[in-house]
């Protein structure tokens, strides 16, 4: 079958039926899309210093605006959950590629950036390690707050969010902005006794009111590069009306999560904080902080956001449960097998 690209464009291709199918899936990306980057966009970033773009899901770069990124040292990081397959990029377009970037007709197709398919995956970005830069730590941090906004987990200027840098200073989010609406240079850098070491490009931007309860377990936990702190809509409702987060319903939960402690109740945003979690933190990766939200730790962001993730989808289970009445719980027996699977893991882990 010939397919022509039309307008301007001087050759054919040959499309099999592989291609066909990604031409479908192309045009629900393009359809998704409603947020188009230009050259113009780039010099704009560019003129803030910024060394990175963070592409989100709705976002399509063109080919002009993409080799001005690269012309101009702008690392192009992906945060697309739903990417079009490696074989959607198309062979460039060359010398007959003008300006024109109809996303409307499917022989107006742009390219999409090879780099952006060959970029880190959202999951490369969150899985960092200890020998991870200042850059890429930043980037993990931007990109965790646009997923657990976007996710309903982290709305208006709640939460916070921070990871332990390779020489041992903690970068943070700021207090007072949304997580789903921050740039890399928003972040601080601080170290343990809370002195600010980066202070945020906009000097108006101070760290956040939660700090001392991070700090407080990136003392206690040296295994932990990565905290999570949000106002879960359903654990936290859990918390508040049943007083606990129940583990004899879900296997999983059960497995997952051993127990969910809750701790005593403290001012939001006070030292108080800290202390509340002093004892729990120790033996715990996840908890509630009494009538205000909840905490996750990890060695990395990708399991902060995966507890946190779990710990509000659990939670939504339970709720409902709850509400439909006759709650079943779990035989004894199975109970007493995932206790062994829960102890097993402790013992691995140790
Ligand atoms: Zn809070």
């Amino acid at each position: 079958m010939i397919f022509s690209p039309g307008k301007g464009v001087k050759y054919h291709y040959l499309l099999s039926i592989y291609e066909l199918l990604d031409l479908f899936l192309y045009e629900q990306v393009v359809n998704m899309a409603k947020i188009v980057l230009t050259e113009e966009d780039i010099e704009k970033i560019a003129a803030q210093g910024r060394t990175s773009l963070v592409t989100e899901e709705n976002m399509l770069l063109t080919d002009l605006a993409y080799e001005k990124a690269k012309r101009l040292g702008i690392e192009i990081l992906q945060s697309n959950l739903h990417l079009p397959p490696s074989s959607l990029v198309r062979p460039s377009l060359g010398q007959t590629e003008t300006s024109q970037t109809s996303f409307s007709k499917p022989n107006n197709l742009p390219s999409i950036p090879k780099s952006i398919e060959s970029a880190y995956t959202s999951r490369d970005i969150l899985q960092f390690n200890e020998f991870s830069t200042e850059q890429q730590l930043r980037n993990a941090i931007i990109l965790t707050g646009r997923i657990l906004y976007h996710s309903g987990l982290m709305v208006s200027n709640d939460g916070n969010i921070s990871v332990r840098l390779t020489n041992g200073n903690i970068l943070i989010t700021p207090s007072g902005v949304t997580k789903g609406r921050i740039s890399a240079e928003d972040l601080l850098v601080i170290d343990l006794d809370g002195q600010i070491i980066k202070a945020a490009e906009n000097p108006n931007l101070k760290s956040t009111s939660e700090q001392p309860m991070h700090l407080e377990i990136y003392r206690q936990r040296p295994d932990v590069r990565a905290v999570i702190h949000t106002h879960l809509i359903f654990a936290n409702a859990l918390a508040i009306s049943m007083g606990k987060i129940r583990m004899d319903v879900i296997p999983e939960a059960a497995i997952a999560f051993g127990e969910i402690p809750i701790t005593e109740f403290s001012l939001p945003s006070s030292p108080q904080n800290a202390a509340v979690i002093r004892e729990l933190i120790k033996d715990h990766d996840v908890l509630l902080i009494r009538n205000h939200g909840s905490l996750a730790v990890g060695k990395n962001l990708d399991e902060a956001l995966i507890k946190t993730e779990r710990l509000e989808h659990i939670s939504k289970t339970l709720t409902f449960a709850e509400l439909l009445g006759d709650v079943n719980t779990l035989p004894p027996d199975m109970l007493d097998a995932i206790q062994g699977i829960v102890q097993k893991n402790n013992k691995l882990h140790k």
